[in-house]
Parts: C-alpha cells; sequence; structure tokens
C-alpha cells in the first residue's frame, strides 16, 4: 500500500516518502520497505514454535553429559587400577 505519511523504516531505516509502496503496521505504529516486509513476515510463524531451540539446547547438554561420564569413566577405572595395585 502507498504510505499517507513518510517514515522510516523500522527494521533497515531507509526513508520511506509519502505515497511510496510500503507496509504500515497498525498495531505497533511504524511501517516497513517491502524488502524487509518480504523477510520480516515469516519469521513469527517460525518462531512460534520453540521445539527446534530446545532440541538444540538438550543436545548440547547431553553432549556435555556423555563428556563428563567418560571422565567418570576414566577416573573410576585408574582409582580402580591403583586399589589393585595397593592390594
Ligand atoms: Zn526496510
Amino acid at each position: 500500500m502507498a504510505l499517507r505519511h513518510s517514515g522510516a523504516c523500522r527494521v533497515c531505516g531507509v526513508e520511506l516518502p509519502a505515497k511510496t509502496t510500503a507496509v504500515y503496521d497498525f498495531t505497533a505504529k511504524n511501517v516497513l520497505c517491502l524488502a524487509c516486509r518480504d523477510s520480516v513476515v515469516p519469521a513469527p510463524q517460525q518462531a512460534t514454535p520453540s521445539a527446534p531451540v530446545e532440541g538444540t539446547q538438550r543436545q548440547q547438554d547431553r553432549r556435555v553429559g556423555d563428556r563428563r561420564r567418560s571422565a567418570d569413566a576414566t577416573e573410576s577405572s585408574r582409582g580402580g587400577s591403583v586399589l589393585e595395585r595397593d592390594s
């Protein structure tokens, strides 16, 4: 739609003179240039499900846990061999 008033794109800050074809966000009361409209609009749909982020975080935790577990195993096997030698 053509802007009734000039403004600046809220994302990239480009000047949008009156009658420039751009998107006016009535709820946020600011404007988006068409380039940013195209890149910004799909974002809320992707951001709604938080599962991918949680999954990544869980995988990282699991990797840290594996590293700790293997370190514990190394410690205990070393301790066991020391005990065997002592006895
Ligand atoms: Zn923009």
